[in-house]
Parts: C-alpha cells; structure tokens; sequence
C-alpha cells in the first residue's frame, strides 16, 4: 500500500435494507477514519463482504461474492446474517481475513485496523453529519429496531439476530431529522417487525425537542410525519394497532402504504408457519382500512409449495388475494433453510408443484396489479424523481418503494432534478408501470 494514500476499502452489501443500514454505518465509521471506497476489487486494499443468510439462494450468492473478492484481491473480511454460522464459510474459504455475524461493527472495524490500519490523524469531519448512504441521496433507510421476537417456521432471523431490540424513539428522530437536514427526502422506515416497535422497550418516553415521546409505532411513525419528508412503513403485521396508523395516512403525515409481509392467507399454513398475527381477520381489517384510507397501497410477500400446503390451501391463497386486492405482491418457492423448525414439517412440496404454483400466484397476481394500476389513469400523482433521462425520467409515486415497486415513467417541459417531487398527470398503466406528463413542480 502507498503511505501517502488513504488506505482503500472495496464494500460489497448483500441481502435485505435491514443490512444495507448495517453496511451504511460500517462505512460511515470506515470514512470518518479517512478510509476511502474503492469502485473495484483489484484496486483495492482490502475487500469487506456484508453476506446474507436468510435463504440457501441467498448463502450461495454470498459464497459466490466472497470467492469474486478471494479471487481479485486475496485480502477478504466477511460480515452479515451468514456470518454468524461462520463453519460453511471457513470450509469454502479458509484463508480469510476475519468472519463476524450481523451488527458486529466494532468486529469488523478491528479486522479492517489489523490488516490496513487508518492513516495517521484521520479529519473526523471527512463525514457528513448523516453519515455516508448507500441509497441515492433522495431517500433513506431509517431501522428503528434490531432482532425479532416472533419465531416463525421457516426462518432463523431471530437465531442469527436475537430478540427484538428497539431504539430509542428521540434517537430515532434525531437521526430521522438530521437525514432529512442533509435533504432526504424519503425516510424508509424498517426492521424485522416493525409494528413491534418499542415492545422491549416497554413503550418507555425519551426525550425529543421540547417533548418526550414514547417508543410506540403509532408516536414514532406521528412524529416521524412531522419531520416534512415522505415516510413508508415497511415490513408491519397486522397487529390491531395496526388501524390507527392508517389515521395518520389519512392525513397525509405518513404515505399510504404498507409492506405487509403476510406469507400466506390459508390458516392451515399460516398456523404451521407460526406467523404474528395469523388469527385476526385481515381481509375484514384490510376493508376498513381501505374505507378509511381509500389510497392506501398494499405490498405484500408470499411463499408457495410450504411444507403441508394442499391445493385447497393453494386455492385458498389466489382466492384472498383477489379479495385482499393486494397492489404488489413478491412470492418465493419454500426453500428449506439450515436451522428452520420448517424442515421437519410433514408433506415437504415437489419443486414442480411449486413451480406451476409459482406460475398461476403471478399469473393472478398480475391481473390484480394492472386492474389496480389502471384505476390511476386520469388522476394526478406526487412522484418523486429518482432518474433523469434525456427525454423521459423515471420516477416513483407514493404508493411505490423503491427497488422493489413499479416506476413512473414521466415526460416533461423543463428538465427534472433526481430528489425532486412533482406532480404528474398519469396518461397509461402496464401491469407494473405508470407513464405520465410533469403538470405541476
Ligand atoms: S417476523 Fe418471522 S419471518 Fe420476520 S424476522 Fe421475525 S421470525 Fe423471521
């Protein structure tokens, strides 16, 4: 390495936003002691790894990414959810740097000062006061807890992360404000269970401005609303306490949606998968919800082929959905993971059934997508802009998230600025996409 040089650090983040945040603030850390990024492997001094370890797919993808960084550079250290089952790694890779699990910052910090130590007298102020993002500026993941208290079948999340453990609801905002200072103008709100929020807490108070507020996701995501950026709840169950939030939709404080991960709507599977809330009686809950907040946008994921799944239960499932009219839908084929009390469930589904089911939840899905999309066509929409084209830029409306959702496809008279929000008359819809002209800045 050339002394002279700030010593440079190649980052590769794997897996969920949960551990975009945690790579967020091994960077922040790595900046503010004059480390710098380096675009490529080769180019740099050293290569860190944030794997994830939720599904066997995504532990390839992580084993596949560390041997990349093993083959250009030779100097790895691996951290993240696959890290914390450290034995598959080893076996594949024996000669890494260090290995460390999820939010083990200060663990993959002394990695980092043992191989590369930080240039002599590093100027703290290299930071920003927001930190370093990984997202564009525009927008931001705020994670308000860490772990999980459900325990649900098919997933080892709480294994590798432990129990629920929620932030402080002041510290939240001051984080929340300072993003917003520094011109975000999305906060992404995120965590394991985030309707949870505050649980282990007891719901304590902590201070923020003149006040206090408690570490309950209602007063968090109420004021959160008043910090004057857009706020999209994301990965919420369907808890009772659920319906007053909607409230704050209503009133334009938070945005009109909810990423609720529901899994499955047969009570059969839901009961096998052990989900939060599996007993209430969602599509009644989603009804209200939609009388009182008629522009609320609903995600959700699913899982076809879970072990003990008929097709009665599979029929049960495209039926709800065509109820639930749920706007965007992300489903996954059941893979057994390492460690799930799922995989010794009876009635293990072939991977072929779980392909043709696969196959007609998309189908379906699809035409509930479009029928709703198309009810936009001739009304106007906020979006924000997240790309700049020379003729049309992409953006997204409320009812998207981003990476995730559909886009807005939009033409205007005066150039846009990515971050901007502009009002859009929406002319046509795809199955996932609007497309639309600039009528208001
Ligand atoms: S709610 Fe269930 S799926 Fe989500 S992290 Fe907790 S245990 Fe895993």
């Amino acid at each position: 390495m050339n002394q002279a040089a700030a010593p440079k650090v190649s980052f590769v983040s794997l897996g969920c936003p949960k551990a975009l945040v945690d790579s967020e603030r091994i960077i922040t850390r790595l900046r503010a002691e004059g480390y710098e990024l380096a675009r490529k492997h080769d180019g740099a001094d050293l290569v860190i790894v944030n794997t994830c370890g939720f599904l066997d797919s995504a532990k390839k993808e992580s084993l596949g990414a560390i041997g990349e960084a093993m083959a250009a550079n030779g100097k790895v250290i691996v951290t993240g959810c696959m890290g914390a089952e450290p034995e598959q790694i080893e076996a594949a890779y024996p000669n890494l740097l260090s290995i460390t699990g999820p939010q083990q910052y200060e663990s993959v910090l002394d990695a980092v000062h043992r191989a590369l130590p930080p240039l002599h007298n590093p100027h703290l102020d290299l930071v920003p006061a927001q930190g370093i993002k990984l997202t564009p500026r525009h927008y931001a993941y705020l994670k308000i807890s860490e772990g999980c208290n459900n325990r649900c079948s098919f997933c080892i999340i709480p294994k590798l992360r432990g129990d629920l453990v929620s932030r402080p609801a002041g510290e939240v905002l001051r984080e929340a404000e300072k993003l917003v200072k520094a011109g975000v103008k999305e906060l992404l709100v995120v965590s394991q269970d985030t309707s949870a929020y505050g649980v282990d807490l007891k719901y304590a108070e902590s201070p923020w401005q003149d006040r206090s507020v408690r570490a309950r996701f209602y007063d968090l995501a109420k004021e959160l609303g008043e910090l004057g950026a857009w706020v999209r709840l994301q990965y919420v169950y369907p808890y009772p306490h659920v319906d007053e939030v909607i409230e704050l939709m209503t009133q334009g404080k938070v945005l009109p949606y909810l990423d609720i991960p529901f899994q499955h709507a047969s009570p059969d599977v839901l009961k096998q998968m052990k989900r939060p809330a599996a007993q209430d009686k969602t599509l009644a809950r989603i009804k209200r919800w939609r009388e009182q907040c008629p522009e609320l946008t609903l995600r959700s994921t699913f899982i076809v082929g879970f072990p003990g799944e008929t097709d009665s239960d599979f029929a049960y499932l495209l039926d709800w959905l065509e109820q639930a009219e749920i706007d965007r839908v992300g489903a996954f084929k059941y893979e057994a993971v390492r460690g799930a009390t799922s995989n010794a469930l009876q009635g293990q589904v072939s991977d072929e059934v779980k392909t043709e089911r696969w196959n007609a939840l998309m189908a379906r899905q699809q035409k509930i997508s479009a029928r709703r999309l198309k009810r936009k066509v001739g009304t106007r929409q906020q979006v924000i802009i997240d790309e700049v084209g020379p003729t049309v830029s992409k953006g997204r409306s409320k009812a998207d998230a981003p990476q995730i959702d559909g886009s807005v496809y939009l033409t205007s008279r005066r150039p846009l600025r990515v971050g901007e929000i502009v009002t859009a008359k929406i002319e046509r819809a795809d199955a996932y996409d609007l497309h639309g002209t600039v009528a208001g800045f």
